[in-house]
């Protein structure tokens, strides 16, 4: 059976073998104990989440151990009492990194006070966003970072099963979840009595089969529970009556893969990192007109003109820049005279924009704002699940208004009455895609307002 112990000497051994394959394939180089990537692309970034990611194999839970893998699953189940990891948890302020930026501490502490028989932990990877892939890339290069995660989790709430729900359409990460469980089990640190302490924890995969509205926690759990994956009426929160009605915590991707780390480094190293109230690190997906396309690690604070010219290296064929979109279809573009916004949580949103999970999409002076508008409305249109009236006629009506004005049909009119739809389905939805559906729309007229009106003058 495996102890404490064996993993303590499982890791040195096997750290051993890692520094010798890192040091023959020399892409990586050591700094403060930590293997970090080399390359210009790297070394503006703080790799938290990503840290594994293109160093260990993946399917190789050796090398997830080399690199002190599950080594703090393993003193928490040894040393600490589930109230301690849920103060160190809420002492961190880790929030969450899949939109809303809740405290993830302060969703475990909910969940744990709640007596009950069942407790459940979800992991939510069901990354839907156009041209995000941050989930995928953690799931697919550090799949055990995740399952610790959900098992400190677990073992913090009183939970001892545990779901991940992920996209069908990643199959290479689904591979790897099911090796990496399948070996955590054969190690002992997945499953029954887990190294030797009584502690039970089992993960199971659930498949989601592409319905973006299923990354919305509530709909996630009618998924999971057989129905068709809509929102429920948020009567309860799901930490008191999640998934079958029992208290359940869902925390996304990324903010799982951060927990690990958190506890191995503590939280004074954690709070050291990214601004007062968004601690920490962000993963981004910087995709669009830029030179170096890719995932970014970024301390939260650093600004987007950093992150788009230092680390994405600038705009494509030196064209000038624009706007950057971030937070996917619920978030809204950032003109180019704001590039020196800090990438947090608050300063995102008093700008119009949102963090959201990650998208970051750079646009060029060539770009329409108006089509890009229309794209991420059209995208949400075609997801609307339908249950309420706002979202499912509100947008379809609002995507005819901006498909009237691209073609050179519209009316000043056209844009008021955009405006004030735009007010009532984000006050009358019931989630949050509908709430932030006609984000990309009310930003792009609140800073590009201009670009509508040309299109309104063109036939006159
Ligand atoms: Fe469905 Fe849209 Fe209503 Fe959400 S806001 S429940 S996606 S119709």
């Amino acid at each position: 059976m495996m102890t404490l112990e064996k993993l303590q000497e499982l890791k040195e051994k096997s750290r051993l073998v890692l520094e010798e394959r890192l040091k023959e394939e020399d892409n990586t180089e050591v700094k403060d104990g930590n293997f970090i990537l080399k390359g210009d692309y790297y070394r503006k970034q703080t790799r938290i989440a990503l840290r594994n990611c293109e160093i260990i194999r993946p399917e190789s839970i050796d090398e997830y151990i080399a690199l002190d893998g599950y080594t703090s699953l393993g003193r928490i189940l040894t040393e600490m009492k589930p109230e301690d990891v849920i103060n160190t948890m809420v002492e961190s302020n880790l929030r969450g990194r899949g939109g809303a930026g809740f405290p993830a501490g302060r969703k475990w502490a909910e969940a744990f006070k709640y007596d009950s028989d069942k407790k459940y932990v979800i992991c939510n990877a069901d990354e839907g966003d156009p041209g995000a892939f941050m989930d995928r890339s953690i799931l697919e290069g550090d799949p055990h970072s995740v399952l610790e995660g959900m098992a400190i989790a677990g073992y913090a709430i009183g939970a001892d099963q545990g779901f991940i729900y992920v996209r069908a359409e990643y199959p290479l990460a689904v591979k790897r979840l099911k090796q990496a469980i399948e070996q955590a089990k054969e190690y002992g640190l997945l499953g029954n009595n887990i190294l030797g302490t009584g502690f039970n924890f089992d993960i199971e995969l659930r498949l989601g089969a592409g319905a973006f509205v299923c990354g919305e926690g509530t709909a996630l759990m009618e998924s999971i529970e057989g129905k068709r994956g809509m929102p429920r009426t948020k009567i309860y929160r799901t930490a008191q009556k999640g998934l079958w009605q029992k208290p359940t915590v869902i925390n996304n991707v990324e903010t799982l893969a951060n927990v690990p780390v958190i506890f191995q480094r503590g939280t004074e190293w954690f709070r050291g990192i990214g601004t007062e109230k968004s601690p920490g690190t962000k993963v981004f997906a910087l995709v669009g007109k830029v030179k170096n396309a890719g995932l970014v690690e970024v301390p939260m604070g650093m600004p987007l003109r950093e992150i788009v010219f230092d680390i994405g290296g600038g705009v494509a064929d030196d064209k000038a820049i624009k706007a950057v979109q971030t937070g996917g279809p619920s978030g809204g573009c950032i003109p180019a005279d704001l590039l020196d916004t800090p990438v947090d949580f608050e300063s995102l949103a008093k700008i119009g924009s949102i963090m959201g999970s990650g998208g970051m999409v750079v646009m060029d002076e060539t770009d329409c704002m108006v089509d890009i508008a229309r794209f991420f409305l059209d995208f949400t249109v075609e997801e609307s699940c339908g249950k309420c009236v706002p979202c499912r006629e509100g947008t379809k009506r609002m995507l005819e208004l901006l498909e009237k004005i691209t073609s050179g049909e519209g009316t000043e009119e056209d844009i008021a009455r955009m405006e004030s739809l735009a007010d009532t389905i984000s006050s009358a939805s019931l989630c949050g895609l509908g709430q932030t559906a006609a984000n990309p729309v009310t930003s792009t007229l609140h800073y590009f307002r201009e670009e509508y009106e040309a299109h309104v003058n063109e036939k006159k």
